[in-house]
C-alpha cells in the first residue's frame, strides 16, 4: 500500500491532489457542535500545502437524499477547516458542476478547496457501478493523485471511496493508516485480558461485530440501549426501554454461546429508570431484572459503573464502541464516564469506536490522550472486527 509519505516523496508541490476525508461532523443548524473530525483530518491536509500541493478535499455530511440540500450544506465545515488551518477554505457550490471546475481551476499552490457535500450527487452511493465510475472519472479529473483519508468511510464501496482509486494513483493518508494499524492490534496477537465494552443505540448495526468477538474477547460488557434486548432476551421486564424485538432470538444465542466459549458477558444489574426520554426525566435506580412496565431505562446505575470498572481494572486490551446511557442529557451521562474514567485511569491499550462515544468523551470533558487511540470511524471500525474486508482498504492495496 503506498502511503502519503510516499506521495510526498515523489513531490507534490503545484499538483493537483484530491483527498477524501471524513468531515462528517455533528450540527446545531450551522453549529459544530464537536469538530473533532475536522481536527483529526488537518495533518494530512498540512503536509499535502506544506509540499506546496493544490489540496481538492471530497467530504460529506449526514445522509441527504442524493440532491442538493441546503440543511447538509459543507458551508459550516469550510469555515471551521479555515480557522483551523489559518487560511481561505474555497466550497464549492457544487460536487463536480461549474463551481467545483472553476473553484479548483483557481486553486494556488498550498491552498485548500473543498467540493460540496459529496452525497448530493446520488452517483456517490450507487449501487450501480457504472453510474459511481461517472462520478468517479469526473472526481478523478480534478487531481493527479488521490489520498484515501476519511477512514470513517472505507468500509462503504462509494464514489469518492473506492471508485476513484482505481483511477488515479492512490495514497493512504496518516488517518488511514494509524487506523489501520490500531485495529489489527485488536484482532491479532491481542494482549489479554480482552475486554470489550458494548453500547449505544441499534443492537442491529452490532450483531454482526458481537457474533465475532465472541471467538476473541475475554470478557464482554453490554450497556447503552443495547442491554436491553439481551435483559428482555433473559426474560426479564424492560418496560419502555430500547428494544430490538426482532433480535431475541439472536440474542438469546449469544448468551448461550458465551457460556459455552467461557467469555465472561457482562450485563447491567441496576438501572437508571425514567418515566420519559427527556434531560429532566424524573427517574429511579431499580434492579435490572425489576424495570416498571411504565418505565425506560436511560443509562446503568451506580452498582453496574462499580460492576464494570471493575471488570475493567486488570484489562490488558480494551475496545469501548456505544455510550452507556444518554449521555446528551446530564442525568444520564454516569454510566458513560465511569466507563471512559476506568480506561483513562487503567493501563490497559484501550480504543475507542464510534462517533458517538468519541464525541461523549470530549463532551464529558475527558482528556483525549489518557486513551491509546480514538477512532474517527465507528462503523468501519466495526467491520474490520467483524472480520470484514474494508473495500476502501482494500482498493490501496492494488
Ligand atoms: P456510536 O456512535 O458510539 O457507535 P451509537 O450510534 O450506537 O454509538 O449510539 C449512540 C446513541 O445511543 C447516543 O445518542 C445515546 O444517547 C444512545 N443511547 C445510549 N443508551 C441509550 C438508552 N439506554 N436508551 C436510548 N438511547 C441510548
Ligand atoms: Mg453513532
Amino acid at each position: 500500500m503506498k502511503t502519503l509519505a510516499d506521495l510526498l516523496a515523489e513531490g507534490v508541490a503545484g499538483r493537483r491532489v484530491l483527498l477524501r476525508a471524513d468531515l462528517n461532523v455533528p450540527l446545531d443548524g450551522e453549529t459544530i457542535t464537536d469538530d473533532g473530525r475536522v481536527r483529526a483530518s488537518l495533518p494530512t491536509i498540512r503536509q499535502l500545502t506544506g509540499a506546496g500541493a493544490r489540496v481538492v478535499v471530497a467530504a460529506h455530511l449526514g445522509r441527504p437524499k442524493g440532491e442538493p440540500d441546503p440543511k447538509f450544506s459543507l458551508a459550516p465545515v469550510a469555515k471551521r477547516l479555515g480557522e483551523l488551518l489559518g487560511g481561505e477554505v474555497k466550497l464549492a457550490a457544487d460536487v463536480t458542476g461549474e463551481s467545483a471546475k472553476s473553484t479548483v481551476d483557481g486553486l494556488g499552490d498550498g491552498e485548500v478547496a473543498l467540493l460540496e457535500n459529496i452525497r448530493f450527487d446520488a452517483r456517490e452511493t450507487s449501487k450501480d457501478e457504472a453510474e459511481r465510475g461517472a462520478l468517479a472519472d469526473e472526481l478523478a479529473a480534478f487531481a493527479t493523485a488521490f489520498v484515501s483519508d476519511g477512514f470513517g468511510v472505507v468500509h462503504r464501496k462509494q464514489a469518492s471511496v473506492y471508485d476513484v482509486a482505481k483511477r488515479l494513483p492512490h495514497y493512504a493518508g496518516g488517518l488511514v493508516l494509524a487506523e489501520v494499524e490500531v485495529l489489527r492490534k485488536l484482532t491479532e496477537d491481542t494482549a489479554r485480558p480482552y475486554v470489550v465494552v458494548l453500547g449505544g443505540a441499534k443492537v442491529s448495526d452490532k450483531l454482526g461485530v458481537i457474533a465475532n468477538l465472541l471467538t476473541k474477547v475475554d470478557r464482554l460488557l453490554i450497556g447503552g440501549g443495547m442491554a436491553y434486548t439481551f435483559l428482555k432476551a433473559q426474560g426479564h421486564e424492560v418496560g419502555q426501554s430500547l428494544l430490538q424485538a426482532d433480535q431475541l432470538e439472536q440474542v438469546s444465542g449469544f448468551l448461550a454461546e458465551a457460556e459455552k466459549r467461557g467469555v465472561d458477558l457482562v450485563l447491567p444489574v441496576d438501572v437508571l429508570a425514567a418515566t420519559e426520554f427527556a434531560a429532566d426525566a424524573p427517574h429511579e435506580v431499580v434492579p435490572a431484572d425489576a424495570i416498571p412496565a411504565d418505565r425506560q431505562g436511560l443509562d446503568i446505575g451506580p452498582k453496574t459503573r462499580e460492576l464494570f470498572t471493575g471488570k475493567l481494572a486488570d484489562a490488558a486490551t480494551v475496545f469501548w464502541n456505544g455510550p452507556m446511557g444518554v449521555f446528551e442529557f446530564e442525568a444520564f451521562a454516569g454510566g458513560t464516564r465511569a466507563v471512559a474514567q476506568a480506561l483513562v485511569d487503567g493501563t490497559a491499550y484501550s480504543v475507542v469506536g464510534g462517533g458517538d462515544s468519541a464525541a461523549a468523551v470530549r463532551l464529558l470533558g475527558l482528556p483525549e490522550d489518557g486513551f491509546s487511540h480514538i477512532s474517527t470511524g465507528g462503523g468501519a471500525s466495526l467491520e474490520f472486527l467483524e472480520g470484514k474486508e474494508l473495500p476502501g482498504v482494500q482498493v490501496l492495496e492494488d
